[in-house]
């Protein structure tokens, strides 16, 4: 059966888009099927209010070793490298410093606790202190960083995240979203609006089977996220379940964000940043006028975007007002309105925020990333071994799974099997 294409990509996120890069480069033929009618996936900047706001990725994490910086310098992006907003607190609001110094150092405890953690039980809460009196704040910037409790956070995968971090974190002023959107190589076919239903190995390749019918190619990159692959929206061969498995181990957590819009003239500090509440598990991090815009982002994790996730964007908002009225004065109800919120857990095609690794299972990034069959390739953030849960990590999982899959069409042009001109041209010519 004639192959339409080398290779076929599910999913046109971060990963997806940076697999399709690399077969571009090397002269590959592909389809990418995306099941929502935009390109992005958790990388979405949206226009609300006039002003490009990131929904999903914000933060060119690692900046200085971060792939989408060179593609936003080539592509005339602009990167804002200035120090991020959290490094200045919004000046004049009700803090106290001593409890704040105090609650980032047992924070800083914790995570050293971590380390005997992960050779033991492997169980993030094992390190919190028995009451210790900044439990509930430890828990809030966990949920921030793995979007869910320290009980379900493995020590040993939360450190290689941590580890390998460079601490620089970037910005683009026109949004993460915007630049992963206009990355996709006009040489690859594009068809939105078009999930994958069911992929089938062939004798030589996979099928891939959607609403409109069904496309052939070498072979496939699966870059869902876990939450879709562990489900049962996609039918895969049999063989893949321990894949499945593995996306189970590496559920996605909760991270929401709402923005409100600044009415009217008001002393809010611009590029300036607050915290709700030390004492609160579900408290939000604010990013005050980011730009320079009359904007107000909260980002709730963990306990915090359960809030908006199981009743809803109103409690979403009632919960962060309460906090930036404690803040700033209950004058402040009156100053800002609600603009937006997100619903990334609920979103059927994504499913949660960022994948973390469940107690004992960081193991699982390895099994998820191995190929199957030579014919099914998986990449996405959760397939990184130590990038998990970002935008670089997914694009620099895109390009190791197109690297995997070329080699394995072009062992198979060289043993005769079958051909794809194309990667066989590739080949020659390098
Ligand atoms: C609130 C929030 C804040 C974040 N902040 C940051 C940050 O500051 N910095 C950072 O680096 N990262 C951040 N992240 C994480 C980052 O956005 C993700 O790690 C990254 O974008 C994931 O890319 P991906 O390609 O692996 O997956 P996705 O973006 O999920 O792409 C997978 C794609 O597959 C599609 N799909 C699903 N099912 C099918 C199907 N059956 N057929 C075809 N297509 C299908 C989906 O629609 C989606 O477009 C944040 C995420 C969230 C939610």
């Amino acid at each position: 059966m004639h192959s339409e294409y080398d290779i076929i990509i599910v999913g046109g996120g971060a990963a997806g888009i940076g697999a399709a890069r690399r077969l571009a480069a090397n002269g590959a033929s592909a389809l990418l099927l995306e099941a929502s009618s935009r390109l992005g996936g958790r990388a979405f900047t949206q226009d609300l209010g006039g002003y490009p706001l990131d929904l999903g990725c914000e933060w060119l994490h690692s900046g200085d070793r971060n792939a989408w910086v060179g593609i936003a310098e080539t592509s005339g992006f602009p990167v804002d490298r200035s120090d991020p907003p959290w490094a200045q607190a919004h000046p004049g609001i009700a803090r106290n410093e001593e409890d704040e110094q105090a609650a980032r150092a047992a924070f800083g405890d914790w995570e050293e606790r971590l380390r005997p953690v992960a050779r033991g039980s492997d169980r993030a809460s094992d390190a919190l202190e028995p009451g210790g009196a900044w439990n509930a704040y430890v828990r809030a910037i966990a949920g921030f960083m793995s979007g869910v409790g320290p009980e379900k956070i493995s020590a040993a995968d939360y450190l290689a995240y941590d580890d390998a971090s460079t601490g620089r974190n970037w910005h683009l002023p026109l949004g993460y979203g915007t630049l992963v959107a206009a990355s996709l190589p006009s040489s690859t076919s594009l068809r939105l609006a078009t999930p994958a239903d069911r992929i089938d190995l062939t004798a030589d390749g996979v099928a891939v089977t959607t609403r409109t019918g069904t496309v052939r190619a070498g072979a496939a990159i699966l870059t869902v996220s876990t939450a879709v692959l562990a489900g049962d929206a996609i039918r895969l061969p049999s063989g893949v379940d321990p894949w499945r498995e593995a996306a189970a181990d590496l559920p996605l957590g909760r991270n929401e964000k709402l923005f409100l819009e600044i009415g009217r003239d008001t002393a809010f500090e611009p590029d300036s940043h607050a915290y709700g509440n030390l004492r609160d598990p579900r408290s939000a991090a604010y990013s005050i006028r980011p730009n320079g815009w009359p904007v107000i982002e909260a980002f709730l994790g963990g306990d915090g975007a359960r809030i908006v996730e199981e009743e809803g964007p109103a409690a979403g908002f009632a919960h962060v007002s309460a906090e930036l009225a404690t803040l700033f004065g209950t004058d402040v109800a009156s100053a800002v309105r609600p603009l937006a919120a997100t619903s990334w857990s609920r979103l059927a095609s994504i499913g949660g925020a960022y994948s973390c690794a469940l107690p004992g299972k960081s193991q699982a990034r390895a099994r998820l990333a191995r190929p199957f069959e030579d014919r099914l390739f998986f990449a996405g953030e959760a397939t990184h071994p130590f990038d998990f849960t970002t935008a670089h990590g997914a694009h620099d999982s895109g390009q190791r799974a197109a690297d995997e899959a070329m080699a394995a069409l072009g062992r198979r042009c060289v043993l005769g099997q079958v051909s794809y001109p194309a990667v066989a041209g590739a080949r020659a010519a390098r």
